[in-house]
């Protein structure tokens, strides 16, 4: 089991996936955000979150910077 090194969090006040931005999911390398089962919202995709590269795209492209990405080490 892979530890997990960071934290990453939308803040969904100010995300507008309502709206039809998808630019995190698409951005993304390794396919951390996700569309929730309702398609209501984007999540985090757990499993995925230890594969960050750390390569800060989704926190460039999100028009309303609504992404945290924490550094836990
Ligand atoms: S920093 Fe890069 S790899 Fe990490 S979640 Fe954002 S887009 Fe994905
Ligand atoms: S890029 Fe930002 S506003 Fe767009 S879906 Fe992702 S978190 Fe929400």
């Amino acid at each position: 089991m892979s530890e997990i090194f960071i934290k990453l969090s939308i803040d969904q006040k100010k995300c507008i996936s309502a709206e039809g931005c998808l630019t995190c999911v698409k951005v993304c390398p390794v396919a951390i955000f996700k569309p929730a089962a309702n398609k209501t919202r984007i999540e985090v995709n757990k499993a995925n979150e230890d594969e960050c590269t750390l390569c800060n795209l989704c926190l460039e492209q999100c028009p309303v910077q609504a992404i945290t990405l924490q550094k836990l080490y």
